[in-house]
């Protein structure tokens, strides 16, 4: 299964209903839905706020239909936003969503006084991220811990629903076109885990993202393989996704990385995600 989906509602290229079928060959008992959720200026990945409600209406016609095949869980990846929390959880149907994945894909300009000026894509074009770096004087090092403030405040703040802690390294894909980032690389990993160590027991559930494998043409997963080793003992409860934008990625890289997994006898403390959602 993978709940970690982008329907053409969004930036994803296929429409609802090819991915429940896509699902139902695989066999999948589940499948989830889990649009960009709309952010408090323009974004062109995002959903348009007038499609929440057809986004909705039309999964839960479509789970209707398909329901004897496959159990559907409407979701939400939504952005956290420095100093705005996660704005769009202000709409109460995306509150009342099954599961939200929280992700961070914007960091600040931020004036001297903490002061917002704009949010710049951090995993988008590199010369978004090099004008974010440009203007922190050339600091990588500062736009790093500016990103693991954000993520330690995202950890921390109250969630009405399954919280799902969405690509948690994907700043580097940037930060590492950067030759000073080897030198910063340990210390951002290292505190990545302090982090991740400080939260409570079973609070939040950690996603493995595959679409860097199969669309990046990297050799690592989000988090990478050294970083899930490192981070095995904590136990974090985890699941796997594709974060798919066709209906043809819904289980791509799934099979690479698990033959790394093992290669590397790296132990994942998977969470069940079917008993959860059928406890309730
Ligand atoms: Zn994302
Ligand atoms: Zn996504």
């Amino acid at each position: 299964m993978n709940l970690h989906t982008h329907t053409n509602y969004c930036d994803g290229l296929c429409d609802p209903v090819e991915y429940f079928e896509k699902a139902i060959e695989l066999n999948w008992k589940f499948i989830g839905f889990s649009a960009h959720a709309p952010i408090p200026f323009q974004c062109e990945w995002c959903i348009n706020e007038s499609d929440i409600t057809n986004y909705i209406q039309e999964i839960q016609s479509l789970g209707k239909h398909y329901q004897k095949a496959i159990n559907t869980f409407i979701g939400w990846e939504i952005d956290y936003l420095h100093g705005k929390d996660f704005p769009s959880l202000n709409d109460i149907q995306i509150q009342n969503a099954d599961f939200h994945i929280c992700s961070i894909h914007y960091l600040p300009i931020l004036k001297s006084d903490n002061h917002v000026i704009e949010y710049i894509e951090i995993d988008g074009n590199f010369s978004d991220f090099s004008r974010i770096v440009n203007y922190y004087n050339d600091n990588l090092e500062e736009v790093l811990n500016l990103y693991l403030n954000n993520f330690k405040t995202m950890l921390s703040l109250p969630f009405p629903a399954v919280k799902i802690i969405g690509h948690i390294d994907k700043i580097c894909i940037n930060a590492e076109q950067y030759p000073i980032f080897k030198k910063y690389a340990d210390n951002f990993y290292k505190h990545l885990y302090e982090i991740l160590r400080d939260q409570p027991k079973n609070s939040i559930i950690l996603e493995i993202n595959t679409r860097s494998i199969y669309k990046k043409n990297r050799s690592n997963p989000y988090p990478n393989y050294q970083f899930l080793n490192t981070i095995s003992n904590l136990n974090i409860p985890t699941i796997l996704s594709s974060d798919a934008h066709h209906a043809c990625e819904l289980k791509q890289g799934f099979s690479a990385l698990n033959e790394q997994l093992d290669k590397r006898k790296i132990s994942i403390n998977w969470f069940n995600i079917e008993d959860y959602f059928s406890s309730k």
